[in-house]
């Protein structure tokens, strides 16, 4: 089952932006739940995100089977998206990464907070998954569904995990709003940070979390966003 030629632009803009925002670098992919089929994926074949083409991307099965992948191999860690469509409907879109800044929050447990407006949309509870506690010591990839299904248990309802010394996935119903989300996840782990140096973070507030995510998932934010973020990433490309 083919994409629409607009669906695999929009996949291809959106590794290209995580690439030039540097949220992911070699390694970290996003997929998009295929439009016209709720029990397929869209995944680039693996390939770092900066490189990745319309050609590159191939359909697959909740379950982690390819269906037309011809030579085009496919990433290890595939398992993590279909396992977190398949136990949430509303979820359209999934990014993993090892963000360089995240990192410190998924290692230490160290709670990530929105520490500004902008940030909002990561949400107050951001939990930590641990893939030694159910399967041991490994190589901390997760090559099963089994292990895909432990990492989405984690996630729950909500929108955001991180991966104990690994990194996190990022989750949502858009395209614009899962990247921005991932992004604005890197600046607050980075603010984070930079404020517990100086000081107490004063975190937002629920209400505030609220107020503030309404606002930048509003058109009038997330657009002009989207916009910089594919002119940025196209300069690049
Ligand atoms: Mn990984």
């Amino acid at each position: 089952m083919t994409a629409s030629p607009e669906t695999l632009r929009d996949i291809v803009v959106a590794n290209h932006i995580l690439a030039h925002e540097e949220v992911v670098d070699a390694y970290g992919h996003i997929s998009f739940r295929h439009p016209d089929d709720p029990e397929k994926y869209l995944l680039s074949r693996a390939r770092a995100p900066e490189l990745i083409e319309a050609d590159d991307i191939v359909t697959y099965r909740l379950d982690g089977d390819a269906i037309d992948a011809g030579d085009r191999r496919p990433y290890s860690e595939r398992m993590i998206h279909g396992a977190i469509y398949e136990q949430r409907p509303d979820v359209n879109v999934v990014i993993h990464n090892h963000s360089y800044e995240v990192i410190p929050f998924a290692s230490t447990g160290t709670p990530l907070r929105p520490v500004t407006h902008t940030c909002a949309p990561i949400g107050r509870d951001i939990p930590v998954w641990d893939i030694r506690d159910k399967f041991g010591e490994t190589n901390h990839l997760v090559v099963t569904m089994e292990q895909g299904r432990n990492l989405a248990a984690a996630l729950g309802g909500g929108t955001i995990a991180l991966m104990k010394r690994h990194g996190c996935v990022v989750t949502g119903t858009t395209v614009a709003e899962t990247v921005m989300k991932a992004i604005y996840l890197q600046v607050n782990a980075k603010l984070q940070l930079q404020t517990m140096m100086i000081g107490e973070p004063d975190y937002l507030t629920d209400t505030e979390i609220e107020e503030c995510t309404a606002m930048q998932q509003a058109p009038i934010s997330l657009d002009r966003a989207w916009e910089v973020w594919c002119r940025r990433a196209a300069k690049n490309s």
